[in-house]
């Protein structure tokens, strides 16, 4: 593939700098997050308004009809100008783009791009991370209304959210993973009760969700019944990409905030210093090359797929490499810095369980790209 932009993808990169230079706060991003929550929400707001979110997604739901690359682009830009973190929404929105109805996609998808409505994704319960199929939230027709009940578990941004993608069993008769239904669950609803979780940070970034006989209309159904495995598969893989998370940027601005906080120190950097800078940079090339092979071919077509397993590992090797560096770069050079350093370090831990932890996606990669066997041979 060329890697070189084509002369529209040049014109593209342009104007977004040229809109990124003129429309960047100019107040740094707060450190807690009920303050960084609305200054990260008014800037998705501003970037939607000047045309640069949901960039691949139709025009007729609010987003900008391009393609990928130019998902790409706006990534590796953000990055650059070093602009404030955004809400990872675009891939709750995928599975409204493939299996919800006409009226669905209307309804939900343009608040969802506008970041008007904020969504969270309940997926995880106490008893069902890695083993996701084994959930038991229930969801029982009734009449037009499905009545569901259960536990959600380490929902990100569930106490800010309007919306909930939400997971339950429909089918406790059929195999695990063909009982599972998908819905929309506004979270505004008699029955539901939030609660956050607070992190050793204070902050309050995750939320459990209790539902207690919450009735939704029948037409909160995504898809059709049992659907409901083929949706999360499908919105995993999309939280899985570098690119489509837009990480590639935030570990490019880490990178570059790295090596100048080494320069700043004034000292000479020692064999060891360039070595860890230079594994982290190697590490952030290979991911980039690999997103970038990735995404050409599903330009070609197609959704990321189990193969988006690949992009989670190499994306969490280099955060965790890039979070290590950092500590033992600012234990030398003494900074400031180096608490939020360490706030980086402990949030890299996160990179290899969120999404699916390492170890299940090296499990999908054995098992559905490379089709070894599930266990030793009787
Ligand atoms: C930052 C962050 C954000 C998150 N956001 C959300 C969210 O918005 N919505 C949501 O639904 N969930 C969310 N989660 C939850 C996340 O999906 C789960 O934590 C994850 O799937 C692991 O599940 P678990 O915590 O129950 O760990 P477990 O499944 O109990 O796993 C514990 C350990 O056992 C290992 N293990 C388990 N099974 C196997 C196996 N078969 N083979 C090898 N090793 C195995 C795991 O790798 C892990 O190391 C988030 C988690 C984090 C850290």
């Amino acid at each position: 593939m060329d890697l070189r932009d084509s002369p529209d993808e040049a014109r593209f990169r342009g104007r977004l700098r040229s809109w990124l230079a003129d429309n960047l706060p100019s107040e740094p991003e707060p450190a807690t997050l009920s303050e960084r929550w609305p200054y990260m929400l008014a800037f998705q707001r501003k970037m939607y308004r000047g045309g640069w979110i949901a960039l691949s997604y139709p025009e007729e739901v609010g987003g900008q009809g391009l393609g990928l690359m130019e998902e790409a682009i706006l990534g590796e830009e953000l990055g650059r100008a070093n602009a404030p973190t955004m809400i990872p929404l675009g891939h709750l929105g995928r599975p409204l783009l493939s299996h919800g109805t006409a009226e669905q996609r209307r309804r939900y998808l343009p608040p969802l791009l506008a970041s008007e409505e904020i969504w969270c994704q309940g997926f995880s319960e106490p008893q069902a991370g890695s083993d996701l199929a084994a959930l038991r939230t229930r969801a029982v027709l009734d009449g037009d209304e499905w009545v569901l009940s259960g536990q959600k578990v380490w929902t990100s941004y569930g106490a800010f959210a309007d919306y909930c993608l939400l997971l339950a069993r429909t089918d406790p008769k059929a195999v695990r993973h063909r009982g599972i239904s998908a819905f929309v669950v506004p979270l505004r609803t008699a029955g539901i009760t939030v609660r956050p979780i607070v992190l050793a940070n204070g902050d309050e970034e995750f939320a459990e969700i209790h539902l207690d006989d919450v009735r939704i209309p029948a037409e909160n159904l995504l898809g059709k019944p049992t659907d409901g495995w083929r949706i999360a598969m499908d919105v995993v893989s999309y939280e899985r990409g570098a690119v489509d998370v837009g990480y590639l940027a935030k570990f490019d601005r880490y990178l570059t905030e790295l090596a100048g906080l080494v320069r700043a120190s004034g000292r000479e950097p020692d064999r060891s210093t360039l070595q860890t800078l230079g594994e982290a940079a190697a590490g952030l090339e290979v991911l980039r090359m690999h997103c970038l092979r990735s995404l050409s071919e599903r330009v070609e077509g197609g959704s990321p797929g189990a193969e988006s397993s690949i992009d989670k590992l190499l994306m969490t090797r280099v955060e965790q490499t890039l979070m290590s560096a950092g500590l033992e770069l600012l234990d030398d050079v003494t900074t400031p810095d180096r608490s939020e350093w360490f706030d980086r370090y402990l949030y890299g831990r996160a990179g290899s369980i969120y999404g699916g932890s390492a170890q299940i996606q090296r499990n999908i990669l054995a098992q559905r790209v490379l089709a070894l066997p599930r266990g030793p041979r009787a």
